[in-house]
C-alpha cells in the first residue's frame, strides 16, 4: 500500500465540531508558497521562500486531506501560491478524486492564477474537479504587468478560455485595490458575465509584509465596490451560497451572478466553517489569527493516523470565535505576519 491509498481507520471518527458548534467541513490546503507571480497585495518582490525540505510531499499532503475527508470535510480546495506550479501536482488531484467517487467529498477545487491552465485544465475535469477560481484583478495588460509583477496576461486569458472550454465552472475574483482598478470594477463583471462566469470581488486584507502601497492605501470598502457596480447593475439579492465566505448578488441585465467577500467590513466568522493547512503541514483554525497546530509531526512520526486525529482534534477546540483584522493609518504593521501564499485563499 502508498501512502496515496493510505486507508482512514476502520471505525468513522466523529465530525470536528468547534467549540462555538461550528462543524469544520471546508478545508482549504496550500500545495506550495511559491508562485510564478508577485501580487503586490500578496508578496514582496523579493519573497523567500521555504526550503523544499520543509514541505510536505505529495504523498503526505494525500494523507492529511483524507483524514479531514475521514472527519467529515466535504469540500476541498487546492490553493498556494500557485498550487499549479508544485511539481506532479496532478498526482495529488488523481488521489484526492476517488474520495469524490465514494462519496465521501462533495467537491474537490482549486483557486489559481490561470498561468497553468491551458495545460492542466482537461487533467482537472478527469479528476472530478468542476468548479475552479481563477485570480484576475484587471483587464489591461499594462496593469496586469504593474500588479503581478510577472504574471503574462495572455496567458491567463488563454487559460481561462481553456478552463471554459474543458467544461469547468469559472469563477473569477478580483481584489479591490482603490485608485487601482476601480473603474474596470464594471467591465470585469461584463467580460465575465459574457462568458457564463460569476465574478467576485475581494477585500484587501492585511497579511504579511509587503513592499508597495500601505495597505491602508490599497483598502477599499466593498460598500463603495458596490456603489459602483450599482450604478451600472440593477443588483438582486440571492440565496445562492457556494460554502466560501463570498454572498452573491444578480446582475439584472446581464443575469450573471456578482460575489462579495467582505472579511474587513463585514464580519463572517458566526458562519465560519473552514480551517486552512500550509505546504508545511500546519493547521491555521482561521486566516486571521496567529495561533496555528503542526501536522507534519504527528503525520511523519507514525504511518499510523491516530496521532494526526489526535492533533486534529486539540487544534478544532481551539479554533478562535473570529479575525481580528485591522486597516487604519495608527495600525501600520499586518495583523497577521504570514504572507497569503502560505495559507493560501
Ligand atoms: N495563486 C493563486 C491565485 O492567485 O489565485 C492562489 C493563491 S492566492 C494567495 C489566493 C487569493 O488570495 C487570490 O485571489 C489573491 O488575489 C488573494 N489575495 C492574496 N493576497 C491577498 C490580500 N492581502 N488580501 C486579499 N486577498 C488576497
Ligand atoms: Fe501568486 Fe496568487 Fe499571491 Fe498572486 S495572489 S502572488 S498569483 S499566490
Amino acid at each position: 500500500m502508498n501512502a496515496f491509498t493510505h486507508k482512514p481507520e476502520a471505525a468513522t471518527p466523529a465530525p470536528l465540531v468547534d467549540p462555538y458548534g461550528r462543524a469544520v467541513s471546508y478545508v482549504r490546503v496550500s500545495v506550495t508558497d511559491r508562485c510564478d507571480f508577485r501580487c503586490v497585495y500578496c508578496m514582496a518582490e523579493h519573497m523567500t521562500f521555504l526550503p523544499r525540505k520543509d514541505l510536505l510531499t505529495l504523498e503526505e499532503l494525500g494523507r492529511l486531506c483524507s483524514a479531514f475527508v475521514a472527519r467529515g470535510a466535504k469540500k476541498l480546495r487546492i490553493t498556494g501560491g500557485e498550487p499549479l506550479m508544485r511539481h506532479d501536482v496532478m498526482k495529488l488531484f488523481r488521489a484526492l478524486s476517488r474520495h469524490l467517487v465514494s462519496g465521501r467529498l462533495e467537491e474537490l477545487t482549486l483557486t489559481t492564477n490561470g498561468s497553468q491552465l491551458a495545460r492542466f485544465a482537461e487533467e482537472l475535469v478527469d479528476c472530478g474537479v468542476r468548479r475552479i477560481n481563477v485570480s484576475l484583478d484587471t483587464l489591461d495588460e499594462r496593469r496586469f504587468k504593474a500588479l503581478t509583477r510577472t504574471g503574462d496576461h495572455a496567458r491567463v486569458l488563454t487559460g481561462i478560455d481553456a478552463a471554459l472550454k474543458a467544461g469547468l465552472s469559472v469563477k473569477l475574483n478580483a481584489v479591490a485595490l482603490k485608485g487601482v482598478n476601480e473603474e474596470e470594477f464594471v467591465p470585469l463583471v461584463r467580460f465575465a458575465h459574457e462568458r457564463g462566469m460569476d465574478m467576485t470581488f475581494i477585500e484587501v486584507m492585511p497579511l504579511g509584509e509587503v513592499d508597495g502601497p500601505a495597505r491602508v492605501d490599497q483598502y477599499l470598502p466593498m460598500t463603495s465596490v458596490r456603489e459602483t457596480l450599482g450604478a451600472a447593475f440593477t443588483l438582486t439579492e440571492i440565496d445562492y451560497r457556494t460554502g466560501g465566505p463570498a454572498r452573491y448578488m444578480r446582475a439584472e441585465e446581464t443575469g450573471g451572478r456578482v460575489g462579495f467577500i467582505t472579511p474587513m467590513t463585514h464580519n463572517f466568522c458566526e458562519s465560519c466553517n473552514r480551517v486552512r493547512v500550509t505546504c508545511t503541514g500546519t493547521l491555521y483554525m482561521c486566516l486571521g489569527q496567529e495561533d496555528a497546530a503542526d501536522l507534519r509531526g504527528p503525520l511523519r512520526e507514525s504511518a499510523d493516523d491516530a496521532l494526526l486525529h489526535a492533533a486534529i482534534e486539540a487544534a478544532i477546540l481551539r479554533k478562535p470565535k473570529g479575525h481580528d483584522f485591522i486597516i487604519d493609518r495608527a495600525t501600520q504593521a499586518p495583523s497577521v505576519s504570514r504572507h497569503m501564499s502560505m495559507t493560501g485563499g
